[in-house]
């Protein structure tokens, strides 16, 4: 549905040149909640708006369901554009206008008679939860009701694509997980495809199903959240997924060991993660094992858990566990 092809992005200030993209391909099926997550300045937010060329790239393509957008005129991409939403970190509302202008809005420049207009409001504020805020003004609204208007303007036009910069950076963590949510809700009911930027690996966790991370300007690494999340190649990833859980604390394990132990990682996807296997094993290989540090939580909707732990008991015991651990699937990492 959305396929960027080796997208670069220079900039020119003062003589001198930004590369804020750097040969970027991108592949986005239809209907995916696919996120985008690098640190400020990795040039997310450049990215996100090639997809429907707000920034038109220095070089390389942007098809969307196979039309190369960056070969459109003027009237053919507005007129592309209206299949695809966007939502904004500090939602860009009309201040002078209540909230049912503002969902209203791009349906009137569209030229939509005015009694079609008004039931698809009614629709879209049912659909946000804002039935009764609609004749307030964005400043009478909290941030969490501000996006959600903001969710519903973008909607007005009934787009395939929403694409969302960084929709949830200035929401508490609750009004977010409410805001991801609804995301949630819109892709599953209406199979809108959508794209969203992020420097929150709880986001990407929480509604993703595909992830790509961006680095200086590079994918550094892109694929399912569950293969990305669980088995991360790249540093600047495996330092996104640290935010979301405590440092083991290798000082107090030394000291209580005497001795370096073997800590072992021990990851569960799905239906596993909800089964007794360890216990089963240890029951008869004999081994005890100290949990260093522990997860049980879901990527989306897939359960999933990762275990630090440390084996107690013969070597070759421990090598039987480890073994009878992966043979029953699991993904088994001696770390130490
Ligand atoms: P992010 O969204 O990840 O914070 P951006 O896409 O905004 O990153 O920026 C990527 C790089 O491009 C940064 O170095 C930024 O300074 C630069 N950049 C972005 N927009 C412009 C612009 N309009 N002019 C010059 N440089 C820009």
């Amino acid at each position: 549905m959305i396929q960027l092809q080796n997208i670069s992005k220079h900039y020119l200030t003062n003589n001198r040149q930004t590369i804020a993209l750097n040969a970027v391909s991108l592949h986005v099926n239809k209907g995916e909640i696919f996120g985008i997550i690098g640190h400020s300045g990795a040039g997310k937010s450049t990215l996100l708006r090639t997809i429907n060329l707000l920034e038109r790239p220095s070089s390389g393509q942007v098809l969307i369901n196979n039309t190369e957008f960056t070969q459109l005129n003027h009237t053919e991409l507005q007129n592309k554009r209206r299949k695809i939403g966007m939502i904004f970190q500090h939602f860009n509302l009309l201040t002078s206008a209540t909230v049912e202008k503002n969902i209203a809005f791009p349906l009137t420049l569209a030229g939509m008679p005015k009694n079609q207009i008004q039931a698809r409001v009614n629709e879209l504020l049912t659909l946000v939860g804002l039935e009764e805020h609609r004749n307030k003004y964005p400043s009478q609204l909290s941030g969490g009701q501000k996006q959600r208007v903001g969710i519903a303007r973008a909607l007005s036009a009934d787009p395939d694509i929403l694409l969302c910069d960084e929709a949830t950076s200035a929401l508490d963590p609750l009004t977010t997980n409410s805001i991801l949510e609804l995301l949630a809700e819109i892709n599953r009911k209406f199979g809108i495809t959508i794209v969203l930027i992020t420097h929150e690996m709880h986001v990407i966790r929480t509604i993703c199903d595909k992830v790509a991370v961006i680095h200086a300007g590079q994918i550094v690494e892109q694929g399912l959240v569950t293969e990305v999340f669980l088995k991360p190649q790249h540093r600047v990833t495996q330092e996104f997924i640290d935010e979301l859980s405590d440092p083991i604390e290798w000082s107090n394990l030394r000291n209580q060991q005497g001795t370096s132990p073997h800590l072992v990682k021990i990851t569960f996807l799905g239906e596993q993660t909800y089964l007794p296997l360890l216990s089963e094993i240890i029951s008869h290989t004999g081994v005890t094992f100290s949990i260093m540090q522990g997860t049980i939580s879901r990527l989306k909707d897939t359960p999933y858990g990762v275990l630090h732990v440390i084996f107690h008991g013969e070597e070759r015991a421990i090598e039987q566990t480890i073994q009878e651990l992966k043979i029953r699937g699991l993904d088994v990492e001696v770390m130490q």
